[in-house]
């Protein structure tokens, strides 16, 4: 299985009730697993992502399922696990590349020297990240060459990577705030890219599968449980349900056809684009027609003694062919 998973904090700021965490099947793009984890169960909030982590990775080895890979953020608890537990099954742990630019403070500190540059910088850790065989020595190699090439030195005479992958730079092209070598941004550059501590994070970035669906999961969630609405334990547990359900249902949705059978296209504005604009495919309308949970429920996947309409969370469970065993007892 290539599995990526993040976690989302179910209410504003650190205090938060709730944090669930999910895990998406990528090549399926289906959500496998969603876990529910109380803040008072575990003894402060930065041990919540690990604990729902766990939670959600336990049925998978219980019934001897493989990870091939994990794609999470640079959680180092997480990391610390995911090496020592699941490492030594054969499980490759990579970071999503957008947490990665994201903790980045070259990317973030808006170093005034630096600013011209900071899109490139992020187009660049892209760039490392493409490496089909995510090969770490060859992703650290092309990280490093940003150094050079923003001095307008696009020979690196590194092995794996002697010199950048762009065609000679001409015309246009060399009309670039070029950083002077030894001035004040050049050596800031240098100092904050080379961060061994950042270093070893791009070594493994993921080459392929992202974090994206699950952040679209979570975008999701808000239509189902908005942030400013309190919900029991077990209101929001099968509010997550729901959303599941809903997103796997809809999530690989066709493309849109116009009558004459044209595939449909539409220009849309993002938000981080700040008013820019991609023209993105048009899917086929979201279904919102009788809910998989209300279908008969195989009686083999119930506990004995339950039923869907008393236990409506263990129905959407059985229903999403989630381990019942394993999920967590609904609180009062
Ligand atoms: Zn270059």
């Amino acid at each position: 299985m290539m599995l990526s998973g993040d976690c989302r904090s179910d209410s504003l700021g650190h205090c938060s009730k709730y944090g669930s965490y999910t895990i998406i099947e990528e090549r399926l793009n289906k959500v496998i697993d969603v876990q529910l984890v109380q803040s008072s169960e575990v003894p402060n909030s930065s041990w919540c992502e690990l604990e729902r982590l766990k939670r959600s990775i336990r049925p998978f080895s219980d019934n001897d399922m493989s990870v091939d890979v994990l794609v999470t953020d640079r959680n180092r608890q997480v990391a610390k696990w995911v090496r020592e537990q699941l490492g030594p099954q054969g499980t490759r742990h990579f970071y999503d590349v957008w947490h990665c630019g994201k903790g980045n403070i070259l990317i973030q500190s808006g170093c005034e020297d630096l600013v011209l540059w900071r899109q490139s910088i992020v187009n660049h850790l892209w760039t490392a990240a493409s490496t089909p065989d995510a090969n770490p020595h060859l992703m650290e190699a092309k990280w490093k060459s940003l150094v050079n090439h923003a001095q307008d030195i696009h020979k690196h005479g590194t092995q794996g990577f002697p010199s950048c992958l762009h065609p000679p730079l001409v015309g246009q092209d060399r009309n670039k705030q070029w950083l002077v070598p030894g001035s004040g941004a050049a050596v800031k550059l240098e100092q904050v890219a080379c961060q061994p501590m950042f270093v070893k994070d791009v070594r493994q970035l993921s080459p392929q599968h992202q974090t994206h669906s699950v952040e679209a999961f979570h975008s999701l969630i808000l239509k189902f449980a908005p942030k400013h609405t309190g919900f029991s334990y077990l209101g929001m547990y099968t509010k997550l349900l729901l959303a599941a359900l809903h997103y796997n249902s809809n999530g690989n949705r066709d493309m849109a056809r116009t009558k004459a059978g044209v595939d449909r296209y539409a220009a849309r504005y993002p938000r981080f684009k700040k008013g820019g604009w991609s023209v993105q495919p048009v899917k086929d309308k979201l279904t919102y027609g009788k809910s998989p949970v209300t279908a008969p429920v195989p009686p083999l996947l119930l506990p004995a003694g339950s039923s869907p309409e008393r236990e409506p969370h263990l129905a959407a469970a059985a229903v999403l062919r989630l381990p019942i065993s394993n999920q967590p007892s609904p609180r009062a």
